[in-house]
């Protein structure tokens, strides 16, 4: 009989005697009480209930343990999310089911096997002596295996990696409480931006990092309460990058685990007390807390520091607030003592460092072309370079750094293993620009400046010869009677323009890297051009080409440009270059692999890729780009366009908003601002905006309150119909609010992963930020403070604001040709 898919059992009910050894068979299903132990009796893989669990009846889960100490440690769990109970039973595959069919957990994995005269042959899975669970296929090629699948624990052996080209990465992920094996806030494991940085998270914010791998292969440590020696290795190929560690024989059993509690501790079980000692916790102290010593600051580890370590400012640099410095408060970091002009300055090398973090990897550069890469940009603060040749890649094994921003999250380790020489740009010597040999691509940085001054020079030139054209065209007074200071013409003192230093890249290289703008490499079309991805500087970016012929986006691709090249946050796309020879526009960002959230959130399909937690990460981190924007940047920014399309999520569903083509900087004092060029997303638009073209952070606030809707119902927020019979979302959502029914909101495709609490306080919010008053509506600093804190007492909402919209659900680009404040005249509109 030939089995597929339904071969290996796991039965959760009166079984057959089970197998004795360390294999699962076809047929030979294993059941609660029952085990199958590895080969030295050192692992044991069965159903456990955790030591406190008070659930009746308890909930069981599928793990493997030690088999050979007395207190229960599980080191992997199967159905860590889907507890079974013994009332439950039958199971497929290496899968586990309740009686009802339910999958509790399942390998995924199609094995096959064959049951001749009782006998059984075929697929088989078996628990190695390192506690590693794998299912092999009659050949003995490894299907499946429990490694590569971590739950808390990292046992000697496993791999925390990432794979290169797809950046997939297995992670440590706590367990929720000691009782709850469910997936809890805090995980381990290496950083996929930059596949050389190990982080410990919590969420998507980090709470301790490790620093840019240096090239080392072993490093070994010795650990004395254990007698015995651990020796960890970063091992990269050319298919991935990995971190594993073994411990020299005759040593105790020994685990690292991430814990309930956010830690990352490092055990060995002391036989003679019978318990597990903790010989490493991380952050080892305050002062290794991510970003604990602030911009500029240092937190100092070395032996010779005072304990507990302590943080200071970099070379060159003094507390920006001695104050706090001195009372232990250091977050606000240092700032230079003397301030460094581009034409000179040198480079401190500082010894023993972990480098910082938010550096930019320039590839294939000797370390004096490194150098070069830093000292030929005013920007660039620090470089520091490694030759990872230790690696088994065949391709760039130089890794030259730079850093063009605060220098955040450095440590002084001493001279071992791991620790880098940082060269810090100082003030002094003179060391002007040295012209680079090297042509190789320059997206992490601009080098020549000369060139660069004149390329922009020449954006400029085009630009206005452009605006006056289209002006003359439009027959549009040449004095803007704007109020908002509109980045087209007189840009404020400090504004990003003003110190504008940005990489060009040559047309030809993003020709190249898109084999010629090919079908091949295009991943979207938006109203002003295609979107193609490639690789350019050995990273993943999106190329966003606007189209030649036709005017429209000239001023957006201006804008973005100069908008946003100097801003900086997790929560926006960032820009890495631009190009504009030859009549040709391009701008490129870094690559976000999860694309737009519209395309996920409102296709059935693949809105469960979005449940609650992810969603409401996605609210979260939207409030904090926005609150960056409109307060925290050192400009008042209003982006104007707000919406689910312009929300790109990275491959971990992290959102950066995206499309800063009609942002507008404000002045210090200014509130809002009147455009006779109303331009935005029917829907999205706060009234006040759409219908007199009057615009300010709260009618961007107005847009944030319709995105949370969406992402909480999962409706777009006006369609062809109207919405369970009202006009669009905002007022349905208004509607039910009254009645009491705001936890029928919910999206049913994550009823199931939603906590209802963060459901009610998010509408509540929505329906606060769409009131139709803008001074009604919250500020983006309050909105992230209830989010982040949960529901303080908050205002009950007022009527939601909105406006007659047109029949269709269009993109619409509006200009209000005269200046009276009711007369919009349509002069393009732009299917989605
Ligand atoms: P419009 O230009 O009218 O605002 P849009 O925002 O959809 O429309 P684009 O910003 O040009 O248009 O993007 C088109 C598509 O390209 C997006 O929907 C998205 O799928 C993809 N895209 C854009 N930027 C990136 C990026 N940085 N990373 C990954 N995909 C991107």
């Amino acid at each position: 009989m030939e089995w597929s898919a339904l071969v290996l059992l796991l039965v959760l009910l009166p079984p057959p005697p089970c197998a004795s050894d360390d294999r699962l068979l076809v047929g030979k299903p294993l059941s609660p009480g029952t085990t199958i132990v590895s080969d030295d009796g050192g692992f044991a893989l069965g159903f456990f209930s955790p030591a406190n669990s008070s659930s009746t009846p308890a909930n069981l889960y599928l793990g493997i343990w030690y088999a050979d100490i007395p207190t229960l440690t599980p080191v992997w769990v199967a159905n860590r999310g889907a507890p079974a109970t013994n009332t439950t039973s039958s199971t497929s595959n290496l899968a586990l089911s309740d009686a009802t069919g339910r999958i509790l957990w399942s390998t995924n994995v199609t094995v096959s096997g064959e049951v001749t005269g009782g006998n059984v042959s075929g697929s088989y899975a078996v628990l190695l002596n390192t506690g590693n669970l794998v299912i092999r296929s009659a050949n003995g090629t490894a299907l499946w295996q429990s490694f590569e699948h971590p739950t808390d624990t990292f046992l000697p052996g496993m791999k925390i990696r990432v794979v290169y080209s797809t950046r997939a990465a297995e992670r440590l992920v706590s367990w929720t409480s000691p009782d709850d094996p469910s997936p809890g806030r805090f995980s381990y494991g290496v950083d996929t931006f930059t596949s050389l940085q190990l982080f410990l998270w919590n969420g998507t914010v980090p709470i301790m990092r490790d620093g840019p791998w240096t090239g080392y292969s072993v490093a070994s440590r010795y650990q004395p309460n254990a007698s015995a020696f651990v020796y960890q290795a970063i091992v990269s190929t050319d298919e991935e990058i990995y971190l594993t560690y073994t411990l020299s024989d005759g040593a105790p059993r020994a685990r690292y685990v991430v814990t309930g509690s956010g830690e990352y501790r490092f055990q060995s079980w002391n036989a003679t007390l019978s318990s597990w000692a903790v010989l490493g916790v991380w952050p080892a102290s305050d002062c290794n807390r991510y970003g604990h010593c602030g911009a500029f600051g240092y937190c100092d580890n070395t032996a010779a520091a005072p304990s507990p370590a302590t943080c200071r400012c970099l070379e060159g640099f003094e507390p920006a607030d001695g104050d706090e410095w001195n009372h232990g408060v250091f977050s606000a970091g240092c700032r230079r003592k003397e301030a460094v002009r581009c034409t000179d300055g040198y480079f401190a090398p500082l010894t023993g460092m972990k480098s910082p973090d938010k550096f930019v990897h320039v590839a294939n550069r000797t370390q004096d072309e490194c150098r070069v890469e830093c000292a030929n940009n005013c920007s660039c603060v620090a470089y520091a370079y490694a030759n990872l040749s230790t690696t088994r890649t065949t391709g760039d094994v130089t890794r030259c750094l730079v850093w063009a921003g605060d220098l955040i999250d450095t440590e002084k380790m001493g001279d071992i293993v791991g620790s880098d020489t940082l060269y810090l740009r100082l003030a002094g010597l003179n060391n002007a620009p040295v012209q680079g040999k090297s042509n190789a691509l320059r997206i992490a940085l601009p080098t020549v400046l000369a060139t660069t001054a004149l390329i922009i020079t020449g954006i400029f030139l085009a630009w206005f010869k452009f605006k006056g054209k289209r002006r003359n065209s439009k027959g549009h007074n040449t004095k803007s009677s704007l109020v908002a200071t509109s980045t087209s013409d007189d840009l404020p003192e400090g504004s990003p323009a003003q110190d504008f230093e940005f990489p060009f890249i040559k047309f030809e290289e993003i020709e190249t890297a898109t084999a010629n703008f090919s079908e091949a490499y295009k991943i979207g079309q938006g109203g002003f051009g295609k979107v193609y991805k490639a690789i350019l500087g050995g990273r993943e970016v999106a190329i966003k080409r606007l189209s030649k012929d036709s005017d429209q986006g000239t001023e957006e691709f201006r804008n973005e440009v100069i908008l946003i090249a100097k801003l900086q946050h997790r929560n926006l796309v960032q820009l890495l270059g631009c190009s504009v020879e030859g009549g040709e526009k391009i701008l490129i960002y870094e690559y976000l692999p999860n694309r737009s959230l519209d395309a996920i959130l409102f296709d059935n399909s693949r809105k469960v890729l979005l449940d609650w937690p992810a969603r409401f990460n996605i609210i979260k981190g939207v409030a904090r780009g926005l609150l960056y924007l409109h307060q925290d940047s050192r400009l008042t920014i209003v982006h104007r366009d707000l919406k689910a399309a312009n929300v790109l999520l990275d491959a971990e569903m992290r959102p950066k908003i995206a499309d800063f083509g009609m942002a507008r900087i404000f002045n210090d004092n200014q509130i809002n601002a009147n455009t006779r060029r109303v331009v935005g997303t029917y829907g999205y638009m706060a009234p006040e905006y759409a219908m007199e073209g009057v615009f300010s952070i709260k009618s961007d606030v107005y847009s944030f309150g319709v995105l949370i809707l969406e992402l909480v119902t999962g409706i777009r927020r006006s369609s062809f119909n109207k919405i369970k019979g009202f006009p669009n979302l905002t007022i349905y959502a208004w509607n039910m609010w009254k009645e009491g029914k705001g936890k029928d909101l919910v999206d049913p495709s994550i009823v199931d992963t939603c906590s209802l609490d963060e459901v009610l306080l998010c509408s509540h919010m929505a329906l606060l930020c769409a009131q139709e008053n803008p001074d009604d509506r919250p500020l983006m600093s309050s909105i992230v403070f209830s989010l982040e804190n949960g529901s303080t007492t908050m205002p009950t909402p007022s009527n939601p604001g909105h406006y007659g919209q047109g029949s269709s659900d269009m993109e619409q680009i509006r200009d209000r040709t005269d200046t009276s404040m009711n007369s919009l005249t349509l002069t393009n509109l732009e299917g989605r």
